[in-house]
C-alpha cells in the first residue's frame, strides 16, 4: 500500500457481507427474502423448509417462472436484478424485490444452492455458493420453478450464529414472515415444514378473512369488522377487531402498502386515533389494514430491509385510512364494548364469578362489623347457592350492596363502627390489601377522593397518591420479593381455562414453560388450537385468566430475545397491575390505611415498573408560600 492512498475498494465478498449484516439479520430475514423473490416470480405455490430454527436449512421451492442457465449465473452477484431496468423503475417499484442484493448476501454468509427450470424448458440447472466459491450453473432435474436452499446461515460469521436465538423463537420469526406474506397474496398456497412436520397448509383462497382465521383463529376472524374504499387513487382495506379484544402490544397492527408489509408511523398514529376513546390509551386495537396505491405514490427504498416507506402525501394516507376506520367503529354496534363498568372491562369468566361471589360471601360473614339477625332470616347460613333470596345464579349481580341485602338484610349502623356498610362489602380490594388491625384503631388520616386519589396528612405537610399506581408498585415489589424466595403460589383450577392459541403461540408457550412456572402458572397443550389453563397464581384469582395469558402472550410474542430478568419484570409488572385496586375501586378506611401504610416499600425500591409517580407532596412550606402566610 503506497503512503499516499490508504483507501481501497472493498473485495465483492466483503461488500456482500457488509450488505448481508443489514439484510439478513436472522434465519426469517431469509425467509422473508426468498418468500419475497418467489412471489415476484409469479407462483401460485411455495412450500417452505426448515430445520433446526433455519439455522441448519431453509429451503424455499416455488412454482415461478424460473430462472435459464445465464440468469441462474447472475442472480447472486450484486446488484444483479431483473427488476430495475432504469432509474426512472425505482420511482415505481411494483415488484416486492428491486435492490439486487438478497442473494449475494446470503450466498455470502451461508452455503447456498439454488436449482431452477424455467417455463416452457424441459431442463433445470442448479448453482452452488458458498463464501467465495462460485460453481458454474450445471444440469439438474427439477420441474418448472426455483428451489432456494440455505445451509449452515452464519457459518462463517460467528459473532451473528452466536446471536441467534432458540430454535422456537427463530421458528417463530419464521412463521411471522409466512403469515405476512399469506395475508398479503391469498391466492397463493403456502406450506411450512418445520423438522419433517407439516406445521402450516394454507391452501390458496378467495378471501383475505380465510388467511386471518387461519392465523389468528375463528373467533377473532369472525368478530372483524371490514371495510374497503377507494379515493383519490387510493384503496384502502381494512379488518378492524372490535375495541373490546384490544391488546397489549401493537404487534396486532398489520399495514401493508401494494402488499408489502411496512411499518408506518401516519398509520400507527391513525390507529391509535380512530380508536381513541374505545380502548385504554396504553393498549393497541388489532387491525389488518390493506393500501394500494400507484408506486409512484411511495418510496420504498428507504431501508435495506423495505420495512419502512416515505410518502408522497403522508397527510393523505393518514387522513383516509383514519376516515375509514373511524367511520366503520362509528356505524358498528360496539355497545358493549362501550361500557365502562368493571365487570365489562375485565369481564371474568362465569367460574371465576361464582368463586368469587362464593368467598365473598364468606368474606363478609366474617368481617362483617354488624351481626344482623341471622337466626330469623333463615335464608343465609350457607353459601352463595343455597340461600333462596339471592339473585338468579344465571344472572348475578355484582352490586357488593345487593349481595349484603340478600345475605343480611338492610343493613344497620353501630355506634362504633369506623367502616361504613357501603363500602364494607367490596371483596376484591379487602382481599388484596389484607388489612392490618392495627392500623384500623387508629384515627383515620387519609381520605379517599373521587374513588382514585387518597389525601394523607404527613409530618410535614400532605401528600395525594393515585391509589392504583401505589398499589401496583406495592404489589410489584411485593412480588419480586416473593420471586426471590421461589415460584409464585400457585392455585389449581377445579376446571381448566381454555384458551385458544395459534401453533406459534402454543409453541412460544411450550417454550417458555420454566418462566411460567416460576410464575405459578401451569398451561399445557389441549388441542391443535387450544391451550389449558391449570393452574394460576393465587393472587391473580380473580383476574380474567383468559384475558391475561392473552397480555402475556403478546408481551412474549413480541419481546422473544428478552432476557428472563427481563422478562420477569414485565410480568410481574402485568400481574401488579391486574391484582391492584383499580381508579374508581371504592376503598375502606382500612383499605386506605393500610395501602399508605405500604407507601414505604415504593419509595424505599429504587426500580420503578412504570415510571408514573404514585405521590405528589405538599409541604406545608409549599402551602404557606401559596397561601402567603410567610
Ligand atoms: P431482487 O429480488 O432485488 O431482484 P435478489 O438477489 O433477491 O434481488 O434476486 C436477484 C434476481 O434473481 C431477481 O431479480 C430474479 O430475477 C432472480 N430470482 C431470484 N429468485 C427467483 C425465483 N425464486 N424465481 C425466479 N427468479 C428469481
Ligand atoms: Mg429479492
Amino acid at each position: 500500500m503506497s503512503p499516499n492512498s490508504r483507501i481501497r475498494v472493498l473485495p465483492p465478498l466483503l461488500v456482500n457481507k457488509i450488505a448481508a449484516g443489514e439484510v439478513v439479520e436472522r434465519p426469517a430475514s431469509v425467509v422473508k427474502e426468498l418468500l419475497d423473490n418467489a412471489i415476484d416470480a409469479g407462483a401460485n405455490r411455495i412450500a417452505v423448509t426448515i430445520e433446526d430454527g433455519g439455522k441448519q436449512l431453509i429451503r424455499i421451492t416455488d412454482d415461478g417462472c424460473g430462472m435459464s442457465p445465464n440468469d441462474l449465473e447472475l442472480c447472486v452477484s450484486p446488484h444483479a436484478t431483473s427488476k430495475v431496468i432504469e432509474e426512472r423503475d425505482l420511482y415505481a417499484i411494483a415488484s416486492l424485490g428491486f435492490r439486487g442484493e438478497a442473494l449475494a448476501s446470503i450466498s455470502s454468509v451461508s452455503k447456498l444452492r439454488v436449482v431452477s427450470r424455467p417455463s416452457g424448458q424441459d431442463a433445470a440447472h442448479e448453482i452452488t455458493v458458498s463464501g467465495a466459491d462460485r460453481h458454474k450453473p450445471q444440469a439438474a432435474g427439477g420441474p418448472v420453478g426455483t428451489t432456494v436452499e440455505v445451509r449452515d446461515l452464519f457459518f462463517n460469521v460467528p459473532a451473528r450464529r452466536k446471536f441467534l436465538r432458540s430454535k422456537g423463537t427463530e421458528v417463530g420469526h419464521i412463521n411471522e414472515q409466512i403469515s405476512r406474506a399469506a395475508l398479503a397474496f391469498p391466492h397463493i398456497t403456502f406450506e411450512l415444514t418445520n423438522n419433517g412436520r407439516k406445521t402450516l397448509i394454507l391452501p390458496a383462497c378467495e378471501r383475505r378473512v380465510e388467511r386471518i382465521r387461519k392465523f389468528y383463529g375463528p373467533e377473532l376472524a369472525e368478530s372483524l369488522l371490514v371495510a374497503e374504499r377507494t379515493e383519490r387513487g387510493i384503496t384502502m382495506e381494512a379488518y378492524l377487531a372490535p375495541p373490546a379484544r384490544s391488546r397489549a402490544t401493537a404487534q396486532w397492527q398489520y399495514t401493508f402498502v401494494n402488499a408489502r408489509y411496512i411499518r408506518d408511523r401516519f398509520v400507527q398514529h391513525a390507529i391509535k386515533e380512530a380508536f381513541r376513546g374505545l380502548i385504554e390509551h396504553s393498549r393497541h386495537a388489532i387491525v389488518f389494514l390493506f393500501i394500494t396505491l400507484d408506486p409512484k405514490m411511495v418510496d420504498i427504498n428507504v431501508h435495506p430491509t423495505k420495512i419502512e416507506v416515505r410518502w408522497a402525501e403522508p397527510n393523505l394516507i393518514h387522513s383516509q385510512s383514519l376516515a375509514l376506520m373511524r367511520e366503520t367503529l362509528q356505524q358498528a354496534d360496539l355497545a358493549p364494548a362501550l361500557r365502562t363498568d368493571r365487570a365489562a372491562r375485565d369481564p371474568l369468566s362465569p367460574d371465576a364469578q361464582s368463586r368469587m361471589r362464593e368467598e365473598l360471601a364468606t368474606m363478609l360473614k366474617a368481617t362483617s362489623p354488624i351481626q344482623p339477625n341471622r337466626g330469623e332470616g333463615g335464608g343465609a347460613q350457607g353459601t352463595w347457592h343455597d340461600s333462596p333470596s339471592l339473585p338468579g345464579r344465571s344472572a348475578p349481580s355484582m352490586d357488593p350492596m345487593e349481595t349484603w341485602r340478600a345475605l343480611y338484610g338492610e343493613p344497620t349502623r353501630s355506634r362504633d363502627e369506623t367502616t361504613p356498610p357501603s363500602t364494607a362489602p367490596t371483596s376484591a380490594p379487602m382481599d388484596r390489601l389484607a388489612a392490618e388491625p392495627h392500623l384500623a384503631s387508629q384515627p383515620p388520616r387519609a381520605v379517599q377522593m373521587h374513588n382514585l386519589y387518597l389525601v394523607a396528612e404527613t409530618e410535614d405537610g400532605i401528600v395525594i397518591i393515585d391509589q392504583h399506581a401505589l398499589h401496583e408498585r406495592v404489589m410489584y415489589e411485593q412480588l419480586k420479593d416473593k420471586l426471590t424466595r421461589g415460584p409464585l403460589e400457585s392455585q389449581r383450577l377445579l376446571l381448566p381455562e381454555m384458551i385458544p392459541v395459534t401453533s406459534r403461540e402454543m409453541d412460544l408457550l411450550t417454550e417458555k414453560k420454566a418462566l411460567l412456572d416460576r410464575l405459578g402458572i401451569e398451561v399445557a397443550p389441549f388441542a391443535k388450537d387450544s391451550m389449558a389453563v391449570h393452574a394460576f397464581p393465587a393472587l391473580l384469582k380473580d383476574a380474567n385468566i383468559g384475558g391475561f395469558l392473552r397480555d402475556l402472550i403478546d408481551y412474549l410474542t413480541d419481546a422473544p430475545d428478552a432476557t428472563p430478568e427481563v422478562m420477569i419484570h414485565k410480568v410481574l409488572d402485568m400481574m401488579a397491575c391486574k391484582a391492584a385496586v383499580k381508579a374508581g375501586d371504592t376503598l375502606t378506611q382500612q383499605e386506605i390505611e393500610t395501602l399508605i401504610s405500604k407507601r414505604d416499600l415504593v419509595e424505599k425500591s429504587s426500580n420503578c415498573p412504570h415510571g408514573r409517580p404514585t405521590t405528589l407532596r405538599l409541604t406545608k412550606a409549599d402551602l404557606n408560600r401559596q397561601f402567603k402566610r410567610t
